[in-house]
């Protein structure tokens, strides 16, 4: 059986960039209901005794379990979407994180049009990632509905943008690109990729970056 993950912030903690009626509505009822339905699904099954990344990784490419995938894997990305954000966030990233985007992504600046160009243009619903991609690169990209980058191990995610309308539809209206300028601006929680950069560092996937 998987758990609500607590969030890390009171609902209104991230107002008034983010309300805490989107909250109370994406955390209380989208999120929970994705960790409701995986449970129904796995209940009685040889897959409710897996944890969730085990899990996703084990239904990833069975068609068969499209729906338990969907979910399963949503619950993961709005576990990982919340620790993207913190209250105090925003601003530029410091440190070792910072070297690596002028170095491989041309700056910040750089860095956040191409992601802004990568959220605004992913058609419908989905996620905009920066990962650590299997080269040992920084990489950015936009993913369809409930796809993730745990589903094998060959990317390592820094940072998320949940896209779904319901995200920013009651603050944003149909303003997507106005909600990642807010998640730059006042929201994104630049330690949580550092941090998240420093694990990506211990594995395997690092070992075949080209020496500088
Ligand atoms: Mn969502």
């Amino acid at each position: 059986m998987l758990e609500l993950t607590p969030l890390p912030y009171a609902e209104d903690a991230l107002a008034p960039h983010i309300s805490a009626e989107t909250l109370a509505f994406h955390y209380g009822k989208h999120h929970k209901g994705y960790v409701d339905k995986t449970n129904e699904l796995v209940d009685g099954t040889d897959l409710d005794n897996l944890s969730l990344v085990p899990l996703i990784r084990r239904i990833a490419d069975d068609r068969s379990k499209k729906t338990l995938f969907n979910n399963a894997a949503q619950v993961w990305n709005h576990d990982f979407y919340w620790r993207s954000m913190t209250p105090r966030g925003g601003g530029k990233p410091q440190g070792a994180l910072a070297e690596k985007m002028d170095g491989e992504l041309g700056g910040y600046d750089k860095f956040r049009k191409r992601f802004k160009e990568a959220a605004i243009g992913q058609f419908g619903s989905g996620y905009c990632w920066l990962v650590v991609g299997d080269t040992g690169r920084l990489e950015i990209y936009g993913s369809p509905n409930a796809e993730t980058p745990v589903a094998s191990n060959d990317e390592v995610p820094l940072l998320t943008v949940d896209l779904w309308e319901h995200a920013y539809y009651l603050d944003r209206r149909n303003e997507r690109d106005a909600y990642i300028d807010v998640f730059f601006d006042h929201l994104v929680d630049w330690d949580f990729a550092a941090a998240n950069l420093a694990s990506a560092a211990s594995l395997d996937i690092r070992q075949t970056m080209p020496a500088k």
